[in-house]
């Protein structure tokens, strides 16, 4: 649609979540954000972690400038993962960094020591095309004890149906990086 094009070019730009809207985690909605009671025409939908009450959804402009993360006392990611990451990074991973829908607790992948950006939930398909995130996610999952490297392919090979993959890529080195989620 030409409009919503338009449209999406004004958005934030978040470094490790350049595309939120392919994610799912931002989409276009006529309502007020819970933050600047303003109604932008998106709304965040994926994960935030207060203590605090939130009466409905950030826009990602709340998001971007940090004021939603201050304001509520929250973070949108989990710092668990993040590990080696400098404050600064963690900061804005975890407090102006959309976050995504996921079955499992979702969690953010470093690479290069550096926070990756996450590109979206993908089936075997889009995994098959990005050698380096297929070959990560082997041994990631031989060293969780897959010993039956028939069993390990045909797992892989059936991404996308009960269980997916959390594709990342590298923001240093650009290497691709995938977690599996599952039901
Ligand atoms: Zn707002
Ligand atoms: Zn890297």
């Amino acid at each position: 649609m030409e409009g919503q094009a338009a449209v999406k070019v004004d958005l934030p730009f978040f470094r490790y979540h350049p595309d939120p809207v392919a994610s799912g985690s931002i989409r276009a909605a006529a309502e007020a954000c819970a933050c600047c009671e303003r109604d932008r025409g998106w709304i965040y939908t994926a994960t935030f972690y207060t203590a605090r009450e939130v009466d409905g959804h950030f826009c990602p402009w709340c998001i971007a400038d940090g004021s939603a993360a201050e304001r509520f006392a929250g973070e949108f990611v989990d710092s668990i993962g993040l590990d080696g990451v400098s404050d600064e990074v963690l900061h804005e991973v975890t407090r102006r960094t959309p976050g995504f829908h996921a079955w499992q607790d979702p969690h953010w992948l470093v690479h290069c020591q550096a926070a990756a950006a996450y590109v979206g939930e993908v089936g075997y398909a889009v995994l098959a095309a990005r050698p380096d995130a297929l070959a990560q996610l082997r041994a990631d999952m031989r060293l969780d004890g897959w010993r039956d490297e028939a069993q390990l392919e045909q797992f892989l090979n059936h991404l996308g149906e009960s269980a997916t993959a959390m594709l990342f890529r590298c923001t240093v080195c650009t290497a691709h990086l995938a977690y599996v989620d599952a039901s």
